[in-house]
């Protein structure tokens, strides 16, 4: 893999030998360390992570709806053959 790091003027990753960005033109003093960037990632992740998450809590209230449901009708027909 390639030793990458952010540019800190647009935000592109760039190879870390480059002394300025190819994308904007920023020097490479203005980018952020690695340190930083992988906080920035972790950061993104756990983002990333709870949307699914409560994505996650929706669909399975939404799948907990359903089987109520299922449970209800079922409830009844039972109720119904008595
Ligand atoms: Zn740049």
């Amino acid at each position: 893999m390639i030793p990458v790091c952010i540019c800190g003027g647009c935000g592109r990753t760039i190879e870390k030998e480059f002394v300025y960005c190819p994308w904007c033109g920023q020097s490479k003093i203005a980018m952020i360390s690695e340190e930083e960037r992988m906080e920035e990632i972790f950061n993104r992740l756990e983002e990333i992570q709870n949307n699914s998450r409560v994505e996650k809590i929706e669909k399975m209230s939404d799948r907990l709806n359903q089987l109520k449901k299922e449970l209800d009708s079922l409830v009844l027909c039972s109720e119904m053959h008595k």
